[in-house]
């Protein structure tokens, strides 16, 4: 894809004897909007400096001291743009370094919930802690996801203060500190997030943005994320015995007949998947619903009594989720013979679902992108990204995810960004904003 400088056609164009189309691009942007332009191009450099200072502080989500320091840097630019800051701490047995919430009041406009997060995926002993930059290549952890995004999420409203319509925006910002491994209960450490998403008209996540196959992607939708348990009893005894009207079929039959079930009935509709991640079966159990680990004991001619299976699934919807919950629910309910079983399912990241209000601000986000002389904008298939954090607050609010620049191998030792995809992002952002707050 090539990379229009818009800059130089909005200074170019009046002198050059080029057709008119390739003068279009400035033609749709308003006197706002090109100042939004020239000085994020202007801004690149510090950015990337903001950037740097940001990545070279270790901020795993165990890190709290560290998720503090890049909260306390981001707090600072947000105070400088008149946003009212809050640190909000988590309960010390959390063992998480909180969030950052800063709040921009006005009166106009949509209300608009910007999203980030403080935390990484690379903790304090991690080999991987610095930023290192080749040209237009910048590598280290969070680089991309997502301390590009929080980046751009600052420099988008700086942008908007210098070109000054930033006063009357009604704008939120929420960086938080756990969105890589979450601290629980949810209902605690998402709470403010959650209020501030039911408050909010439009939500943006600046996770990574996706450019593939020469587009760029616009994120709709992303796919709810949770777990669910298989837990089944038989009646233990002698393995001659085993389906005699008194022994029955034994817990580990049942347990298979209930998984063939799934996959037989519940597998396939669109962007529904669900996952058995263990299983453990015999005569002397060790395992529970939360626990990665366990033991187990059984001999083969004893007819196994208990068997727990913890799987994971993934919705584009909260009907798809209930559908698919009510279909396990049916099969796990035939039991074979002398045998017991039940599941449980454990609520954690909610689907963004694809709504009419998702599609319209993809609608003007494409047509931003085209005001900047670059393509339309598709929208994103939902199977190809996982939950995040502004999947939270999709239940309540529109939504855009995946605002931020382009990079790869997040969550990876080879995480990188390229740099170049910074100032279009923070455009995209910034007249997003603009239009959205008019
Ligand atoms: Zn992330």
């Amino acid at each position: 894809m090539t990379r229009v400088n818009i800059l130089d056609w909005i200074l170019l164009c009046p002198f050059l004897l080029v057709p008119a189309f390739a003068c279009q691009a400035s033609q749709t942007l308003d006197e706002n909007e090109t100042a939004i332009v020239a000085w994020s191009e202007a801004h690149t450099g510090e950015a990337i400096e903001l950037l740097e200072r940001l990545v070279n502080i270790n901020s795993g989500s165990l890190n709290q001291q560290g998720v503090k320091d890049v909260g306390a840097i981001l707090r600072t630019q947000l105070d400088s743009l008149g946003f009212e800051t809050r640190w909000v701490d988590m309960p010390v047995d959390m063992e998480r370094g909180g969030h950052l919430f800063g709040e921009h009041r006005g009166d106009r406009g949509k209300k608009l919930l910007l999203i980030g997060h403080l935390d990484t995926v690379f903790e304090a002993d991690d080999a991987f802690q610095t930023f290192s930059r080749e040209g237009s290549n910048a590598t280290g952890p969070g680089v991309e996801d997502m301390k590009s995004g929080d980046v751009i999420i600052i420099y988008a409203l700086k942008a908007l203060q210098h070109a000054g319509v930033l006063d009357g925006a009604q704008i939120m910002v929420a960086f938080t500190g756990d969105e890589e491994s979450s601290g629980k209960p949810l209902s605690v450490s998402r709470k403010d997030l959650i209020e501030a998403g039911q408050w909010a008209d439009v939500a943006l996540g600046f996770e990574p943005g996706i450019e593939r196959d020469g587009k760029e992607w616009a994120t709709i939708s992303r796919r709810s994320s949770s777990n669910w348990c298989l837990e089944v009893t038989g009646k233990q005894a002698h393995s001659a015995g085993i389906f005699n009207e008194q022994t029955g079929a034994g817990a580990i039959f049942e347990a298979a007949r209930i998984l063939n079930g799934f996959y037989a009935e519940v597998r396939g509709e669109q962007y529904l998947t669900f996952n058995a991640g263990t299983i453990l079966g015999g005569t002397e159990v060790d395992a529970d619903c939360t626990t990665p680990e366990g033991r187990t004991f059984g001999k083969t001619n004893v007819v196994p009594n208990r068997v727990v299976v913890r799987g994971a699934m993934r919705t584009i919807s909260q009907q798809q989720l209930d559908r698919a919950r009510e279909a396990m629910r049916a099969v796990v309910a035939r039991n074979l013979p002398v045998t017991d079983a039940s599941i449980t399912f454990e609520d954690s990241y909610p689907a963004m679902a694809p709504t009419e209000g998702n599609r319209q601000l993809r609608n003007m986000l494409s047509q931003i992108n085209q005001d900047l002389g670059r393509d339309e904008m598709p929208v994103l298939d939902a199977s190809v990204r996982g939950a995040a954090d502004i999947s939270f607050v999709a239940p309540y609010t529109d939504g855009l995810a995946g605002m931020g620049a382009y990079g790869k191998g997040g969550h990876t030792p080879n995480e990188s960004l390229d740099l170049d995809s910074i100032p279009i992002a923070i455009q995209r952002a910034a007249i997003l904003i603009y239009r959205l707050s008019r």
